[in-house]
């Protein structure tokens, strides 16, 4: 069974000040969402982490002291990495290198696009804007409808 994640109000709000703010300088950004699971197929997300980023306007990469770092803070506050969020210049979609770069890797991670640099959204129009990609059994990105979307994230 897929995972259905509950996020509050104030970790997509958190998400998107990151995204906005490396947006102003024109260069996407990358959040990830830590979890907790509290039981079979749901997952609470408590904190929105901003790991230490490379990003132009068309990549990010988490460089590895970043990826050490973030494996430290998982441990340390018993989280696992539930989703990642970045943004686009323009339209929501999963490049090539976001299939290969993806940092969450587990069956069923669910990767986040969020459009236009994130500047027409708030945490009200988050689910409606952002495109959700789920990794599968064949292990390809496979974008999520509409109402597998509204499912899945509950803000
Ligand atoms: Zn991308």
């Amino acid at each position: 069974m897929n995972d259905v994640l509950t996020i509050p109000t104030g970790v997509v709000n958190e998400t998107l000040a990151s995204l906005k703010a490396a947006g102003v300088q024109r260069h996407e950004g990358v959040v990830l969402w830590l979890g907790r699971r509290e039981r079979a197929a749901r997952v609470t997300v408590v904190e929105a982490y901003v790991p230490d980023q490379e990003a132009d306007d068309d990549y990010f990469r988490i460089p590895p002291a970043s990826m050490a770092a973030l494996l430290r803070h998982l441990g340390e506050t018993n989280t696992f990495l539930a989703a990642q969020v970045h943004s686009h210049p323009r339209e929501a979609f999963h490049s090539r290198a976001d299939d290969d770069w993806a940092i969450v890797r587990h069956l069923g991670a669910l990767s986040l696009v969020v459009p236009h640099f994130a500047t027409r959204t708030v945490a009200d129009t988050f689910v409606t804007h952002c495109a959700a990609f789920r990794l599968s059994e064949r292990n390809s990105w496979d974008e999520l409808s509409d109402e597998d979307r509204a499912r899945t994230l509950q803000v």
